[in-house]
């Protein structure tokens, strides 16, 4: 069947970084079936900036259990949506939304534990947060590793909201903070640059390998700015192999 754009109305308008607000749709009982989406799922909205009409899609941020239809935008200097949505969009208001879309997950099964290893950059974290609720939630043995690249703290972004997940999770997620231009007074690592000191020093902290019993592991990458893939590439060798829940940390990248 072919979608068709719904007006829905904006219920709730958040701040969540100084360049990033997250926007909620209220979802009618008659649109509810059609609005049902899956972790990791975008939107199209459309709408008039000026005189141009703009179509842009963004990825939900929420989890299907949470009843709410929550996406993040992030502002994007000189950019038409991400500006308005930024500067002008208020509870009330009402854009036409295209019902979910997109295949950004892998399928849930509460008996079939994985270790789960993320890669987000920026506003890359919006599905990966729906990702990292959901299979929480419903795989009660999986594990999810998230490593996060920033510029520096305050920019990012569900910042609380992952540490709430964090201490709810404690020996489930783990959480790996990259910030670009902050120094940190952490000595846990001097940068993913470092290749072969990093190992070195993940070999001296005898990191636990993942449990024996995880059928498979599940890679997600996202990001919508620019990160270079090569500190990516150095993280996915490592984290994919080594998984120690429980642990955060916040890294330096040169
Ligand atoms: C599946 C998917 C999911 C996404 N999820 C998210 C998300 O969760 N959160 C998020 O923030 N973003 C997300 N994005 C990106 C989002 O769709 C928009 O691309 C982003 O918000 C920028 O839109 P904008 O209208 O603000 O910028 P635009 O108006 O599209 O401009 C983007 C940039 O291009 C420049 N530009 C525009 N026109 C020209 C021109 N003619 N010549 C030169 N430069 C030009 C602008 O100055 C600006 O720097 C997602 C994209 C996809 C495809």
């Amino acid at each position: 069947m072919a979608s068709h754009f719904r007006r829905l109305r904006v219920q709730d308008v958040r701040r969540e970084t100084s360049d990033c607000v997250s926007v909620a749709f209220a979802v009618p009982d008659d649109l509810r079936e059609e609005f049902r989406f899956i972790q990791g799922q975008n939107i199209t909205i459309r709408t008039q900036v000026g005189k141009e009409e703009i179509r842009r899609s963004y990825s939900i941020c929420s989890s299907p259990f949470e009843e709410e239809l929550r996406i993040a935008v992030k502002k994007v200097p000189g950019g038409l949506f991400s500006t308005y949505a930024n500067d002008q969009l208020r509870m009330g208001d009402e854009l036409d939304v295209l019902p979910p879309t997109g295949a950004f997950y892998t399928p849930l099964n509460p008996a079939k534990p994985k270790n789960y290893l993320a890669f987000a950059a920026g506003s890359g974290i919006t599905p990966i947060l729906s990702l990292i609720k959901t299979v929480l939630a419903v795989e009660p043995d999986s594990q999810f590793t998230l490593v996060y690249g920033n510029r520096h703290r305050p920019s990012i972004i569900f910042r609380e909201e992952l540490e709430s997940l964090k201490n709810r999770y404690m020996h489930r997620l783990a959480l790996h903070h990259i910030l670009s231009r902050e120094k940190t007074d952490i000595s846990l690592h001097q940068g993913v640059r470092q290749r072969e000191s990093h190992r070195e020093q993940q070999d001296r902290e005898n990191v636990a390998e993942p449990a024996p019993d995880r059928e498979e592991e599940s890679c997600h990458k996202s990001r919508h700015q620019a990160v270079p893939d090569h500190h990516l590439g150095e993280y996915k060798g490592l984290a994919c192999s080594r998984h120690r829940p429980g642990e955060r940390s916040e890294q330096q990248v040169g």
